[in-house]
This record gives C-alpha cells, structure tokens and sequence, in this order.
C-alpha cells in the first residue's frame, strides 16, 4: 500500500484492522477509540496514509478535504455517541504530538480526569493544540480551482464582448 510507514503504529493498525475495534472506516480513514481516553469520549480519527504531522499538510484542495473529511467523520461519531455532550476537535502540532502519523482529537467533554485538559490546551504561538477548524482556515487553498474556471470563463466573455464592440464602433465610422 502507498504511503505506508512499516514503523508507525497507526499505519499498522490501517494494516491490521482486526487488531483495534474501528468506530469508523471508509477509502480515506479509519476512527478509533484513543488507546488511553482523557474525555467521556475520546475518539482519533487518522488518515490510511501516512502523513506525519500538521506541519505536512498544505493550502491545497486535497489536504483541505481531507481534513474537512476527518472532522465530519468525528462529528458523525460523537454526535451518535455522545449528542448531549459538548464536542471539541483538534491536532497537537509538533513537538508536542505523541505520535508522528496524522491524528484527529475527538473529544465529548468533560476531560477526565480534569486535569488533562492541560495536554489539549493551545499555546498560541508556541503551537500546543489547535482547533480543527483554525486549521482549516490555515490550509484553505486561497483560490479553490472552481474559482479560476469561473474567472477565466469572465476574462473571456468580457474579451469578446470588447472585440465585438470595436467590431461594432469600426463598422460605423
Ligand atoms: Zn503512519
Ligand atoms: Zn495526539
């Protein structure tokens, strides 16, 4: 399989689904329960392929959707498991994550026991946790492709309106 790190221990587990109860699996990723849960609920969504970190994903369509992806895959999951509860999503940034292989946090709170928290708590510039959704907004590709079709299509309408209108302003000089 591409993309497959013989080392990491999630790509084992995408290799040996039979090992781990999987809440969740599909083409891109597959949900389980994390193997020492702080919150009531606590769910890691992560891709088949081995991306390492955060710090690997690009502003481009595809690392867009696929985090997009793993985010709706964990709301799913905790909105079936846990609705009444209060859901938070997130990644630990290096160096502060525990396993080199992309890992969504699902939370349904509260954090037990409280203190751990802590280990969820962004640390502004310093990195720590960060939300699910301000990385999305980190990695938003600037100009999606349906973006550019539709402008190209406008530069060439507006073209040949203007070649037609000299056309036009020629003819009847
Ligand atoms: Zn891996
Ligand atoms: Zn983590």
């Amino acid at each position: 399989m591409a993309g497959v790190n013989q080392a990491c221990i999630f790509c084992e587990i995408v290799r040996n689904p039979t090992t781990t109860r999987l809440l969740h699996t599909d083409e891109k990723v597959i949900a389980f329960q994390d193997i020492k849960p702080a919150a009531q609920r606590h769910y890691l969504v992560i891709p088949k392929e081995h991306i390492p970190t955060v710090n690997d994903l690009q502003r481009r369509d595809e690392d867009y959707s696929l985090v997009r992806h793993m985010l709706s895959v964990g709301q799913q999951l905790l909105q079936k498991d846990a609705p009444q509860s209060i859901h938070r999503f997130g990644f630990h940034q290096p160096p502060f994550n525990s396993v080199d292989h992309l890992h969504l946090h699902c939370f349904a709170l509260p954090y037990v026991p409280r203190w751990k928290a802590i280990k969820y708590k962004s640390l502004g510039p310093l990195g720590g946790f960060i939300e699910a959704e301000t990385l999305l907004e980190k990695i938003r590709p600037l100009l999606s492709k349906g973006f550019v079709l539709v402008a190209v299509h406008e530069i060439i309408i507006i073209i040949l309106f203007q070649l037609n209108w000299c056309r036009c302003v020629l003819a009847t000089s």
